[in-house]
């Protein structure tokens, strides 16, 4: 499709290098000192040895890419398939995992079948009608309504791409395009034109282009873009180069100019999904007017007016061109859910049974400095308590838990906790907890510190020499330590077992009879030693108290030598 095989020729194109200079030449020549550059962005691919390496031709992906489950152009997911997926991940909300698995479905089975008869009988296959099975959720912030619709289209295998409705603008005015929302499509498919012409387009806060009514965003705009996005939604087609990018237009004219004429340069938007939503705050009003006027007889018994969420479950096209939508843009968007708002109890089975749970995130965290983190149903509980208040969903969990443990995760790392555990008393009582683990943390500090200077006393007394331990190496000694679950003065008679053949002799060498030991010297002890063993034989050769070695390695060999020596008189 995209691919442009036909360079071979009379009128051979030009390579993409010499294009690129000969369009430099042109910018340089025509615009100098403008500050105009160009770069090749290739982000389809094209300039690539114009090979079909993003596997868009059509005769290409069916034969010789053996389908796949991931192939949308294979589609065989049931409802209960797609609902069983978005259950290990999203935590309520079955009415709208039901909707949408099922407007999925048939969205993409009627594309696989459309496929296939155009591959037969194209002309009966542009006759098919379809109502196209958009979806509009209504629902607060942060209950799963992007989350679930990321994960349909992981699921299925198309690109996705997500936009607030309030960042776009009418064609032609200053704003974000609704065409580049397509043109996104392509770029998440890693070019594949054709599997974008399949992806889903997610717009959020789409009740702020609502335009009449007293309701919020009341903008008039906001029409504007509605019939830009209903186009969209109808079926159009969106040029793959955004006209106002000279760059791509220029990718474009090379194109061309290799004849790659046959090449797709726009994008269809008949297949593409459109999920969009909102709070639609306010929407519940219209709804109950319209149900009290309903109610039997004037003056009616209205205890019974259910309740917000009751009410959105109940919304009508009538409604929502009340709340100020055209009634073309809403007739377009057929499937209606509702997300319901999430209880603590939602939340705390968020954190204990959702696949992509926070609390995971948490604990690897932790993990990653060396600290286990146990998080416990109470904690869990307190925690889901406080999130609900922020009232803003499941991404309260986040706001609460990083205050929570964001002054743990800074203090803990490298001390000598390695197990933090997470209950109700330390989300009641986060401060005092911390002071708890700080005084834990000193005393394994402090232990440390005691162990060390008991194995430097040793060593003093056993051989003469000092030794002094830098922070980054008791830092490496309380890792090492903890890894191999041995004392700190067994540890350090492991590690520094020869030390003193080498450190006597760069005392002889050199009088030092102090030593400093750093990271590096718990970590790899006998090289640190040779290290300051051929360093003091340089030390003995500026005062030209040794014979000057031949090379390094004669210097080492020597060093080895010496030691083995002297580590025989020690052992007789
Ligand atoms: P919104 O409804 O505003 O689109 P999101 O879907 O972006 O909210 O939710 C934000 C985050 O909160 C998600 O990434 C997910 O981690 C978590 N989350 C929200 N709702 C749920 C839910 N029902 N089940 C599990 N996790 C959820």
């Amino acid at each position: 499709m995209m691919s442009s095989k036909d360079d071979d020729g009379p009128n051979k194109p030009p390579s993409p290098d010499e294009a690129f200079k000969k369009i430099s030449e042109f910018l340089k020549s025509n615009f100098d000192g403008q500050n105009v550059s160009f770069s090749i962005n290739d982000p389809f691919g094209q300039f690539n040895g114009g090979g079909d390496a993003e596997g868009t031709g059509e005769e290409h992906d069916l034969k010789t890419e053996p389908p796949k489950d991931q192939s949308i152009f294979d589609f065989s997911y049931l409802p209960k398939d797609i609902k069983a997926h978005l259950d290990r991940y999203v935590i309520k909300q079955d009415e709208a995992k039901k909707a949408l698995s099922i407007a999925v479905c048939d969205h993409y089975n009627h594309a696989k079948y459309l496929r296939r008869l155009s591959e037969t009988d194209p002309e009966a296959a542009s006759k098919v009608e379809f109502a196209k099975q958009n979806v509009i959720i209504i629902g607060p912030t942060g209950v799963g309504k992007t989350y679930l619709v990321k994960h349909i289209a992981e699921l299925i295998g198309v690109p996705f791409v997500k936009a607030d409705a309030t960042k776009f603008s009418e064609t032609g005015y200053v704003g974000a395009d609704v065409d580049d929302l397509v043109r996104e499509l392509v770029r998440k498919a890693d070019g594949d034109v054709d599997l974008a012409e399949y992806g889903i387009i997610y717009i959020d806060e789409i009740d702020k282009i609502a335009t009449s009514g007293e309701m919020i965003g009341r903008d008039v705009s906001g029409r504007g873009v509605q019939t830009t996005m209903l186009k969209l939604m109808e079926e159009t087609e969106v040029a793959l180069r955004n006209p106002q990018d000279i760059q791509s237009q220029m990718q474009a004219m090379f194109e061309m100019s290799r004849g790659g004429g046959g090449a797709k340069d726009t994008i269809n938007t008949r297949h593409i999904l459109f999920i969009v939503s909102g709070a639609f705050s306010g929407l519940e009003k219209i709804i109950e007017k319209r149900v009290r006027q309903g109610a039997i007889g004037f003056g009616a018994d209205l205890v019974d007016i259910p309740d917000e969420e009751q009410l959105q479950k109940i919304a009508g096209t009538q409604d929502f061109i009340e709340y100020g939508f055209e009634a073309e843009f809403i007739g377009r968007l057929p499937v209606r859910v509702v997300c319901e708002h999430l209880e603590p109890n939602d939340l705390f089975e968020i954190m204990k049974h959702s696949e992509g749970s926070l609390i995971r995130q948490y604990e690897r965290e932790f993990e990653a400095f060396g600290i286990k983190a146990d998080f416990e149903d109470g904690a869990l509980e307190k925690i889901a308590e406080l999130a609900a208040k922020e009232k803003t969903g499941a991404r309260g969990l986040l706001t609460v838990c990083e205050r929570l443990l964001r002054d743990f995760k800074f203090e803990l790392p490298g001390t000598a906790v390695t197990d933090l555990k997470i209950d109700a008393e330390l989300v009641e009582e986060p401060d005092s907890t911390l002071a708890d683990y700080r005084e834990k943390a000193g005393q394994g500090n402090k232990k440390v510190a005691a162990e060390l200077a008991a194995f430097r006393r040793k060593f003093t007394e056993a051989h003469g020499v000092k030794l002094n331990f830098e922070p980054d190496a008791v830092e490496e000694i309380v890792r090492l330590q903890e890894e191999k679950r041995i004392s700190v003065l067994n540890l350090c008679d492991q590690l520094f077992h020869d030390f003193q053949f080498g450190l006597k002799l760069i005392q002889k060498n050199t009088g030092q009879d102090t030593f400093e030991l750093n990271g590096e010297a718990v970590k790899d002890p006998d090289t640190f030693l040779s290290g300051l063993v051929v360093a003091s034989y340089s030390h003995g050769e500026k005062k030209g108290a040794e014979p000057k070695p031949e090379s390094e390695s004669d210097v080492a060999a020597e060093a080895e030598s010496v030691v083995a020596s002297e580590r025989g008189e020690e052992n007789e």
